[in-house]
């Protein structure tokens, strides 16, 4: 069973107006510490017998990763020793990338590049409060590939204010013409604790309408190429992403930085926020209960694979009752939900409201 290694780096250059995953904006790098800090903790789960010698993923995420410089990204790949033809994933921003830098993290080891993109279009970046430009992000794709990349991953973000199936298309055509092999795309969700939780955004999307924009964005990805195999990301064939789909296939990860999450033999635990604790070793892994059938139908149902219901039984004794029967066959005439033989998948129209389904078919 693959084993994937996430590292947290919580910095970035600016904090994004919509963002609320664990960073803190205002840094132009990544000081020392927290990298010792990052490799003190590998191996002390290496030692307890937690990190695998060599793990089948490595994850830089953020945060903004590429803020490390390509010296410190080595230090963490030496100290993670991924196994050989590992998937090592690292997110970048274009505002933060040059040609050399680029040349430097693949020459570490990174042979995966997450670019954050979002949109093609200026007025939203600045908006979204995204330091860079479009043409920024188009540098960045260039330079990628220029410098020997292969596998590239883009960020869209859709249903942005004033949103249009145009700003989509442009998006998609810088991402896609600058030879992506792979592509996340998700709508704007506004979070408390955000700039746009406490001032939102004016003329956002319906949710009726952000759906539309949703389902457009799954059509034009296919026509372009790029495959649906979960509920956000799209690729080319072959060019799924490893380290995430060891998280929607309900296998182990180690997640390491404040506000990182961890899943092995089926025990969940996460670090709590604050960075300086964490360098300072002063913050320890918080449980966080058993992984059990509701995840696992929760997790497989956001991939296009779907749900297989005899591994769900053999796994978890889970079998849907007659009720939960009768809404499948529902949702199916509905076309919220596909049914072949054992397997059980959302369409994409389901996908939009995966939450409503869920609420039908996990137990209580
Ligand atoms: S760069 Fe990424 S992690 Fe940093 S604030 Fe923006 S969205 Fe959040």
């Amino acid at each position: 069973m693959p084993f994937g290694l996430y590292l947290h780096i919580p910095y970035c250059l600016a904090k994004c107006h919509y963002c609320d995953f664990y960073s803190r904006g205002g840094c132009k790098g990544v000081p020392e510490q927290y990298v010792d800090a990052l490799v003190a903790q590998m191996h002390k789960f290496r030692e307890n017998g937690t990190l695998p010698s060599h793990p089948d993923t490595l994850y830089f995420g953020g945060g903004t990763p590429s803020l490390l410089t390509p010296a410190q990204v080595k230090c963490l790949i030496d100290a993670a020793a991924p196994a050989q033809n590992a998937e090592v994933t690292l997110e970048a921003n274009p505002e933060t990338v040059t040609p050399a830098l680029l040349e430097q993290f693949l020459y570490a080891g990174v042979n995966r590049l997450s670019l954050g993109v979002q949109t093609a279009s200026n007025q939203s970046l600045q908006i979204l409060g995204r330091p860079h430009t479009a043409a920024q992000s188009r540098a960045a794709f260039a330079d990628a590939k220029r410098v020997g990349f292969t596998n590239i991953s883009g960020d869209i973000m859709m249903a942005l204010p004033n949103y249009s199936t145009e700003e989509f298309d442009q998006t998609l055509d810088l991402i896609a013409g600058g030879g992506a092999t792979h592509i996340s795309a998700y709508l704007l969700k506004i979070e408390e604790n955000t700039v746009f939780g406490k001032r939102p955004p004016q003329n956002l999307p319906t949710e009726d309408q952000a759906a539309d924009f949703y389902l457009y964005g799954v059509e034009q990805l296919s026509k372009a190429g790029f495959a649906q195999y979960e509920i956000s990301n799209f690729s080319r064939p072959g060019f799924e992403g490893k380290h995430n789909l060891i998280y929607w296939n309900c296998q182990d990860y180690l997640g390491l930085g404040p506000a990182a999450h961890s899943c092995v033999k089926q025990q969940r635990f996460y670090w709590p926020n604050g960075t300086k604790q964490f360098i300072d070793r002063q913050s320890d892994p918080i449980p966080d209960g058993v992984c059990d059938g509701n995840d696992y139908i929760m997790l497989q149902l956001r991939l296009t694979s779907g749900l297989n219901l005899q591994k769900l039984k053999q796994l978890y004794q889970i079998e849907f009752t007659a009720k939960q029967k009768r809404f499948i066959a529902n949702c199916q005439a509905a076309g919220y939900l596909l049914q072949n033989g054992d397997i059980l998948s959302l369409t994409p129209a389901g996908m939009i409201i995966q939450n409503t389904i869920l609420c039908e078919l996990l137990s209580e």
